[in-house]
C-alpha cells in the first residue's frame, strides 16, 4: 500500500448543534467559511475572452457581479462568493477549440488577470456526472479521454481550495450490478486520488454514492476495502454525497439518503468532517440542514433567473415581470440601474437577467445565513420555528417537514 499523508490544511469546528443540524467553521489554507454554506455553481470559463470575463452569458454577468464590475456599476458583492462550486466538465461548455482550452487550464484561475481580485475558496468538482456517459471532454476540434489522472490534473491547474476524486454515479435506472461496478471504479479512483493529492495544498473530498442505508453502507464497504486497514477518515477533509440530482425533486428521498449518509459516518468515525451535498439547493436546503448536511451547490439561482423566475424565499418566486423591487432591500434590487435592466431595459438577456440570478443568489445566502443563526440559538425550537415557518407551510414538503423535525430534531415534544 502507498503511502498516504494525513489531513492538516483543512479544519472543521462544530460550534453549535441543534439536534442533527450543526453550525460550524470550515477553515482551508487560511480561508474560513462559517457553515452551514451554499456555493454558488459559476463557469468561470466559455466562449468569450479576457476583457470579457471569459463570456458565458448570465455566468458572465455573475463574474462581473463577484468581481465588481463596472458593467454591473461596480458594488461589493464579495460576501455572496466566499465560495463557489466550477466543475472540471464546465471547461468546454462553449465548445471552444483546443488551443483555448490550453490557455483556460495554463494558470490558476485566482492567478488570471480578471479574477486576480478574487479571493474566495474556489470546489472543483470532477465532472463524473458529465463523463459518465462521454468519458471525456469534447471541445470543438478536441477531445480529452478523463480519468482520474486527468481530472485531478485539471483541478490542480485550475487551482482548486477543495477537489474530489473522479466518481462514476448512479441512477435510479441501475441495476445491482451496475451500482456495484460503479461504486468499484469510484473507490478505485478515490484510492489514486488519495495517492495524487499527498501533497496538495487544499481540501480533498471523498465522493460516495447511495439513496439509503443500504446502499450507502455497501458503497461506504466498497471504499474502505480498496483502502485495506488504513482509516478514511485520516485521508479526506470532507465527504461529498453525490447522485441525487435526478432525485431533486423528491424530498423524502432526499432526506432519507442525507438522513442515512449522516448515520453511517457516524458508525464509521467520520462525523467530524464536513459533509457536502452535489448539485441540491433552494427549497431542499432547509431540511437536509437539519438533517445534517453543511454545505450546497447548485446552479438554480441561475436557472431560475433564465426562467424569469424571481426568489422571495427559498421556497417561492414569482415572475419578472410581476416583482415590485422596492419589496427587497438587496445591494442588487437598491440600485436604480440594475432595477431599470431586471425590468427589460436592455439589450442582451445576459444584462436583464443576470442581475436577477445575482438577486436570487443573495436571497439564498441570506436564507442560510438564518439557518446557521438558528442552529446558534439555545435548544431545537428556533429551527424548528423556522421549519414549520417556511417550507412546513407548503402543503407537499409538510410530512417531510414532520420527519425531519421528528427524527433529526427530537420531535416537537
Ligand atoms: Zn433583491
Amino acid at each position: 500500500m502507498p503511502q498516504f499523508r494525513q489531513t492538516d490544511q483543512t479544519t472543521f469546528q462544530v460550534a453549535a448543534t441543534a439536534g442533527d443540524a450543526r453550525a460550524g467553521t470550515l477553515t482551508i489554507n487560511g480561508q474560513t467559511l462559517e457553515t452551514p454554506t451554499f456555493f454558488p455553481v459559476l463557469s468561470f470559463y466559455g466562449g468569450g475572452t479576457k476583457s470579457s470575463v471569459f463570456g458565458g452569458g448570465v455566468h458572465r454577468t455573475i463574474k462581473e457581479f463577484m468581481i465588481g464590475d463596472d458593467a454591473i456599476g461596480g458594488g461589493t458583492y464579495e460576501e455572496y462568493f466566499r465560495g463557489t462550486m466550477t466543475s472540471v466538465a464546465a471547461l468546454t461548455d462553449y465548445g471552444i477549440n483546443r488551443e483555448r482550452f490550453d490557455d483556460y487550464t495554463a494558470e490558476r484561475i485566482k492567478d488570471r488577470e480578471p479574477f486576480s481580485e478574487y479571493s474566495g475558496l474556489i470546489f472543483v468538482d470532477s465532472g463524473g456526472y458529465k463523463f459518465l456517459h462521454s468519458d471525456g471532454l469534447d471541445g470543438s476540434d478536441f477531445e480529452i479521454e478523463i480519468d482520474q489522472r486527468e481530472a485531478f490534473r485539471i483541478q490542480n491547474q485550475l487551482g482548486g481550495d477543495i477537489v474530489v476524486n473522479l466518481d462514476r454515479p448512479i441512477t435510479p435506472n441501475d441495476t445491482f450490478e451496475e451500482r456495484q461496478t460503479k461504486a468499484e471504479r469510484t473507490a478505485e479512483n478515490a484510492v489514486e486520488f488519495a495517492r495524487l493529492t499527498q501533497d496538495y495544498p487544499g481540501a480533498r473530498y471523498l465522493t460516495v454514492h447511495g439513496y439509503n442505508y443500504s446502499m450507502l453502507n455497501r458503497f461506504f464497504d466498497t471504499v474502505q476495502s480498496q483502502f485495506g486497514n488504513i482509516d478514511i477518515s485520516t485521508l479526506f477533509d470532507g465527504i461529498a454525497l453525490g447522485s441525487l440530482v435526478p432525485k431533486k425533486d423528491n424530498k423524502e428521498a432526499l432526506i432519507t439518503a442525507v438522513m442515512d449518509c449522516v448515520e453511517i459516518m457516524e458508525e464509521r468515525g467520520l462525523e467530524d468532517l464536513p459533509l457536502h451535498i452535489l448539485g441540491i439547493g433552494s427549497s431542499s436546503i432547509p431540511l437536509l440542514v437539519a438533517a445534517g448536511a453543511d454545505t450546497f451547490d447548485a446552479t438554480t439561482y441561475i436557472l431560475n433567473a433564465i426562467n424569469e423566475k424571481y426568489s422571495v424565499s427559498l421556497t417561492d418566486h414569482i415572475p419578472l415581470d410581476e416583482v415590485d423591487f422596492s419589496q427587497c432591500d438587496c445591494p442588487v434590487c437598491s440600485t436604480p440601474m440594475l432595477v431599470d435592466r431586471m425590468q427589460g431595459n436592455a439589450e442582451y438577456q445576459k444584462d436583464i437577467l443576470g442581475p436577477v440570478a445575482m438577486h436570487n443568489l443573495i436571497i439564498h445566502k441570506q436564507e442560510v445565513q438564518e439557518l446557521r443563526q438558528r442552529i446558534k440559538q439555545h435548544g431545537t425550537d428556533p429551527l424548528i420555528n423556522y421549519l414549520d415557518e417556511t417550507v412546513g407551510r407548503r402543503d407537499p414538503i409538510r410530512k417531510q417537514t414532520h420527519r425531519v423535525v421528528n427524527q433529526s430534531l427530537g420531535g416537537y415534544f
